[in-house]
């Protein structure tokens, strides 16, 4: 059983579509699989999910599925000659009504509303900041710009505005059909792109609450990509079950520069409040070509795992790199050593944990859990969870004592694959206390977790198998 507490999300595309190579990166250590729904058709997205599921049920370990919704992504046109070359100083018009396909002087918009979002001296990155256009006039349909930074421009490449300000909505005719082909296959989490305040996360909700089959709650990821997210951060983290530190495009809109305080600070505050953090983009870039990542791509995936992150991204890496399966396993090495070199740094639990305010009971024996399997140099953590919650906020503290989350319902072991220092097991507990740690210990003695004679915290509620009443804590010796 690996060792590796940060969680692994890797995305699918034609480099990692098949059976084998789904089961293959299941078993180097892909936790989560995300489906870009910015690519592809519902019917394609719906036969993902179930060679998903089906890999996952051959290796024998649950993933999460997490849909992600393309957003209001804003983007050029096509090109006759399918792009163009721009040149610094050459004029070039971004004209909402035009029809036919783009050439050097100008391409249409597929956002209509640009027009009305920018003024002269606003400044449009294109193609991930690639290129970028000055606006020097707009004239109805049309935005005049000079090109500042040249270079290839090729069909639908996306645009952002610096600073941000664009008005698009955060939930597209799209997304929405989206959401209802996402929960037509029970998406663990559905990623929402773009949003600018909690509202837009509260209106996602209420889609994926109305779309659900039988109950489904699905965990919702907030993608922190816009300028204006940022002074919304943590009313947006409150409306989320976690959120995306999405430095592609958030980099575009508020500068390269600070980004990384950012990411740090993201990954706090969803921690404080009890919520998920997911690291994204060009974590390992350089392996969609090349067979091993450079030097400054180990030590950003090393900096998220010490920031706190639950997991780390792989994006066009695993879905049209050359090495899909190489940049997981190597990934899972990056984070493991990270791991063990903060336990060596850090061997205590948070310097925060002792000035914690509870006053919810399941909290406390939670934290109970984690303080006495310190104090005692416990081997596991154990946890009856129905809804996952204790898990949480287990995993919210940094401790190197690995957390067991036993749950009788599927959907919460797989919603569990996102949460750091998890490790989510299907057991269908016994209604009785005393059976039910009985089983509890028979399973973690077969994983091979615990042996006899090493000491254990357990928590779990009663009466058991209802969610959300954790109030008892044991401490055990192993058999
Ligand atoms: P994307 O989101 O890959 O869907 O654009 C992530 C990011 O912007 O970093
Ligand atoms: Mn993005």
């Amino acid at each position: 059983m690996s060792l590796r507490a940060t969680r692994i999300v890797a995305t699918l595309g034609p480099a990692s579509n098949t059976p084998e190579m789904l089961e293959a990166m299941i078993r180097a250590g892909v936790d989560v699989v995300r489906l870009n729904f910015s690519h592809g058709s519902a019917q394609d997205h719906i036969d993902r999910a179930q060679r998903v599921r089906e890999a996952s049920a051959r290796v024998g370990r649950e993933v999460a599925i997490m849909a992600d919704l393309q957003g209001p992504k804003i983007r050029v046109g096509k090109f006759a000659a399918g792009k163009v070359q721009l040149v610094p100083g050459q004029p070039f018009v971004l004209d909402a009504e035009r029809s036919e396909p783009g050439d050097e002087h100008g391409v249409g918009l597929d956002y209509k509303e640009l027009p009305r979002d920018v003024r002269p001296g606003d400044v449009l990155l294109l193609n991930d900041g690639l290129i970028v256009l000055d606006v020097v006039s707009v004239e109805g349909s049309r935005v005049h710009t000079v090109v500042k930074v040249g270079g290839e421009l090729s069909n639908n490449k996306g645009i952002n505005k610096q600073g941000g300000g664009l008005t698009a909505p955060a939930l597209t005719d799209k997304d929405r059909e989206d959401i209802v082909t996402a929960m037509s296959f029970d998406a663990d989490y559905i990623a929402v792109s773009f949003p600018k305040s909690a509202e837009d996360m509260q209106l996602a909700r209420r889609l994926c609450d109305a779309a659900a089959r039988g109950g489904h709650r699905t965990g919702l990821i907030a993608k922190i990509e816009r300028a204006e997210a940022i002074p919304a951060l943590e009313s947006i983290i409150l409306a989320s079950d976690g959120i995306m530190v999405a430095r592609g495009d958030l980099a575009v809109e508020v500068g390269n520069a600070a980004v990384p305080a950012l990411q740090k600070r993201m990954i706090r505050l969803a921690r404080s409040h009890d919520r998920l953090a997911i690291t994204a983009t060009q974590m390992m870039e350089s392996m969609i070509t090349n067979p091993v990542p450079t030097r400054a791509e180990v030590s950003d995936v090393a900096n998220a795992v010490l920031d706190g992150t639950d997991a780390v991204m792989l994006s066009a890496e695993t879905a049209a790199g050359r090495y899909p399966l190489e940049t997981v396993q190597e990934m899972a090495k990056i984070c493991a050593a990270a791991e063990q070199a903060d336990q060596i740094e850090h061997g205590a639990l948070d310097a925060d944990f002792n000035n914690q305010q509870l006053s919810r009971i399941d909290q406390s024996i939670a934290m109970g859990a984690l303080f006495t399997a310190h104090a005692l140099g416990a081997r596991a953590i154990v946890a009856f969870t129905e809804s996952g919650a204790t898990a949480l906020w287990m995993s919210r503290h940094r401790t190197h004592i690995p957390i067991y989350a036993l749950t009788s319902r599927l959907a919460t072991q797989r919603r569990m694959a996102l949460f750091r220092n998890v490790t989510a097991l299907l057991m269908n507990a016994s209604a009785d206390r005393d059976t039910a740690f009985a089983q509890a210990e028979e399973l973690l003695k077969t994983r091979g977790i615990i042996a006899s004679g090493e000491v254990y915290a357990i928590t779990c509620g009663e009466p058991m198998g209802s969610p959300g009443g954790t109030n008892m804590l044991k401490v055990c010796r192993a058999a």
